[in-house]
C-alpha cells in the first residue's frame, strides 16, 4: 500500500551550502548527515525529526507517509 513516497531529496548543507542529491531509507529516519564537501555532521533543527526534514527539498518518507517519525 505505497503511495507516492519520494525517496530522493537534495539535502542543502547549511553551513557551505553544497546540495547533494541523496536517497532517503524507507523506515527509518536519518539523524545525522556528513556533508560530502565540508565534511562537517549536520542534524535536524530543533523540531524536525531528521535531515531530511530540516534540510532537504522533500520530507522523510514517514512524514509523506503521515506517520509519526521516530517517536
Ligand atoms: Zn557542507
Amino acid at each position: 500500500m505505497q503511495e507516492n513516497i519520494v525517496l530522493e531529496s537534495t539535502i542543502t548543507c547549511p553551513h557551505c551550502g553544497f546540495q547533494k542529491e541523496e536517497t532517503m531509507p524507507v523506515d527509518a529516519c536519518q539523524y545525522f548527515y556528513a556533508c560530502t564537501n565540508c565534511k562537517i555532521t549536520i542534524k535536524p533543527k530543533h523540531g524536525d525529526c531528521c535531515v531530511y526534514c530540516s534540510y532537504g527539498t522533500v520530507k522523510c518518507p514517514p512524514i509523506q507517509m503521515n506517520k509519526s517519525c521516530c517517536a
